[in-house]
């Protein structure tokens, strides 16, 4: 069965997204939602994205599904606002980047009559706002949901079916589980990325415009990851340091393995190591969640998440 009314609360790329990837999939569910600020809030009314309300209480108030799609670090905020004014049978989702962070500021504050199923669609972008959003974002993407032990199946059922309409391949987790695979393929290639680019930035105080001009290949690329969203960032951290932390540990060993290799001349280890990273990039093509266009420099959407 379908949801009669889906309640977005926040209302930039992800929340934008789903509402029309609803329209898309010519749901005639009811779409209420909020943003924080007036001016998110009157751009998505003249996009016509949903009925725009002021707070998310009045914005959920009657609504089967509600999800939250706000930066990770304010999910506890709104969830204090919405719990009190949750319909019975409820589904509560969300879609933050990182999923124990999370449960542990979302669950105590729910109604026990409401299924809380926490969610994180593998889809994104390096734009924010109500604007950014469009209907193909997550087509053919992974959306993970990491049910609670208390979650119905049921509900998991009925959300794992609105999902899949919106274009998404879905797939269950441990919330814990979650967080760690996504440190590894999103949260510390981020870190990575912004790093990069603050070291290219300093480099620039020396050789002027050398780095735009010549920026080819990897760089360009971090260029983009690094221009995402700093809030949702900040808090992808600071609400997965457990994970990002080991990840990071990892990473730097690997690194300094590399750095020796450089350093000594040892050219059967970074031609192993290279070897083996390309075949991992063969699997993601093969697994469908990339094509093998030539990809440097490549003007267009690209997506992560
Ligand atoms: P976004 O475009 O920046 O939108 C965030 C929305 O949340 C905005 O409408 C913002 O309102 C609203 N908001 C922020 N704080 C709020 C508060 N305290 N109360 C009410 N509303 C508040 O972000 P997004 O990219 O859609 O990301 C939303 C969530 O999806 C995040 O948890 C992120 O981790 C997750 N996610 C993002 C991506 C990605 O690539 N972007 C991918 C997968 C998952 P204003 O506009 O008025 O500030």
């Amino acid at each position: 069965m379908t949801y009669r009314h889906v309640a977005l609360v926040g209302l930039g790329l992800i929340a934008s997204s789903i509402s029309h990837a609803m329209r898309r999939a010519g749901m005639e569910t009811r779409i209420t939602g909020t943003a924080q600020s007036a001016a998110s809030r009157e751009t998505a009314t003249r996009l016509g994205l949903c009925e725009v309300f002021e707070t998310p209480a009045e914005a959920v108030t009657g609504a089967d599904l509600v999800i939250l799609c706000v930066p990770v670090g304010a999910m506890e905020s709104v969830a204090k606002q919405v719990a009190p004014h949750l319909a019975p049978g409820a589904t509560l989702t969300d879609v933050g980047s990182v999923k124990g962070g999370v449960v542990t500021a979302v669950a105590p504050y729910l109604p026990e009559n409401v299924d809380f199923i926490p969610g994180h669609p593998i889809a994104g972008t390096e734009h924010s706002g109500p604007a950014s959003g469009f209907a193909s974002l997550f087509d053919n993407r992974w959306w993970l949901l990491t049910p609670l032990p208390d979650s119905r199946p049921e509900a998991v059922a009925r959300l794992t079916k609105f999902v899949t309409r919106l274009g998404a391949n879905v797939d269950l987790m441990e919330p814990d589980h979650h967080d760690l695979v996504l440190a590894v393929t999103s949260h510390i290639p981020h870190l990575i990325a912004y790093t990069m680019v603050g070291v290219a930035d300093d480099l620039r105080r020396v050789t002027s415009t050398e780095v735009i001009n010549y920026s080819a290949a990897g760089f360009r690329d971090f260029t983009r990851i690094a221009a995402s969203d700093p809030t949702m960032w900040r808090d992808v951290f600071l609400s997965n340091r457990e994970a990002t932390l080991e990840i990071l540990g990892r990473f730097t060993e690997e690194l300094f393995a590399l750095q020796r290799a450089i350093r000594t001349g040892d050219g059967d280890h970074l031609h192993r190591y290279f070897t083996r990273t390309r075949s991992i990039r063969r699997g993601i093509i093969e697994a469908g969640q990339d094509t093998p266009e030539p990809d440097f420099g490549r003007v267009g959407i690209k997506r992560d998440g």
